[in-house]
């Protein structure tokens, strides 16, 4: 669980306890997300383009499912990635752009056929009810991110031509 600082005033002791190990998690996070977004701009070559999901407006829409903090978290942790990235890719020489997370669950890779019944959010499988194709949802959103990257770069070319 991770918690904003202002939630650490509290007086209790118990609520004191629950702070000092919500705060060694944030230092954790931190540090993981450090280190993975070093080792990403490290690992690829100069002038890499890394494609990011805007999670900023998940807090919103998950909120009204009744698991809060867990969903707030993941996006306070995400966002802090988002900025690492950012921050480090600019050294690097590379660049980041942040893309609308809408439909990159939903949308089959294979036929384009966008459908909220493709994904099993239980089971993390996608199975597009067009085309019959098969895979795993979070790499189903991977496969999304990387075609709105080409498109991104596609876009870029046309503009400059
Ligand atoms: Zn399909």
């Amino acid at each position: 669980m991770l918690m904003p600082i202002g939630e650490c005033l509290q007086t209790t002791s118990s609520r004191k306890r629950i702070c000092a190990i919500g705060q060694r998690e944030n230092r954790y996070v931190r540090d993981v997300n450090h280190q993975v977004t070093k080792a990403l701009v490290e690992r690829y070559p100069k002038g890499t383009l890394f494609v990011v999901e805007d999670l900023t407006g998940v807090r919103q829409a998950t909120e009204k499912v009744h698991v809060k903090n867990r969903y707030v978290s993941v996006s306070w942790a995400f966002y802090q990635f988002r900025q690492f990235l950012e921050y480090k890719a600019q050294l690097y020489g590379h660049k980041v752009i942040v893309v609308s997370p809408k439909y990159t669950s939903q949308t089959c890779p294979k036929c384009g056929h966008v459908d909220k019944r493709n994904r099993n959010k239980k089971t993390h499988t996608f199975t597009c009810v067009n085309c019959s194709y098969q895979s795993n949802d979070d790499r189903i959103g991977a496969m999304n991110l990387y075609r709105k990257g080409i498109e991104y770069i596609s876009d870029t070319v046309t503009v400059k031509v």
